[in-house]
């Protein structure tokens, strides 16, 4: 399977794009902010590296398909911020979001502006978005991408994991499980 890797620069919401195989429209898509812990050293912390890793097998099972891999660490506000965030969350017993509050951090400064282009330069003009998040979706359409949602439903690897996910869903107003 060939991979052809796109830089993608942006000051703070830059990265790369794996374009994987022959890609056509409809073909799936995840835009992945980096989550170090997560999906490198595996962490139980969040579900990132579940998610990642289930984006890549639903990809490969397909045989092509684009990853966009953005240096988002910490929702952006990169890892110091996180990790003094994990600490706070630790200390207080609060969530992710009251972390970064406390820490005077904002709660998601990414845009996804950047990536959304470089599928539209890619050519495509509809795509199945492997995503939870409706900025993600958001950012997307308003490139002229037409969107279908394909949710990615893991299951959290730990009792943390999941009080982070419901968290975010809380944030995202999203409807529970
Ligand atoms: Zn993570």
């Amino acid at each position: 399977m060939v991979i052809r890797v796109a830089e993608l620069p942006d000051p703070h919401d830059g990265g790369h794009a794996l374009v994987i195989g022959d890609i056509a429209d409809n073909c799936l898509v995840r835009i992945h902010s980096r989550c170090l812990y997560g999906d490198a050293l595996q962490s139980d912390d969040c579900d990132c590296g579940n998610e990642l890793g289930l984006a890549m097998d639903l990809i490969q099972d397909e045989g092509s398909g684009v990853l966009v891999y953005l240096e988002q660490e910490g929702r952006g506000a990169g890892l110091i911020g996180k990790a003094m965030g994990l600490r706070t969350t630790e200390q207080f017993g609060l969530d992710t979001y009251a972390s970064y509050a406390r820490l005077g951090l904002p709660s998601d400064s990414r845009k996804y502006v950047a990536a959304a282009q470089l599928l539209s330069d890619l050519g495509l003009t509809r795509i199945r978005l492997l995503t939870n998040s409706p900025a993600k979706i958001a950012a997307v359409e308003s490139a002229d991408i037409r969107v279908s949602v394909e949710p990615l439903v893991t299951r959290p690897k730990s009792e943390r994991a999941r009080r982070y996910l419901d968290a975010q869903r809380e944030h995202h107003k999203l409807p529970s499980e």
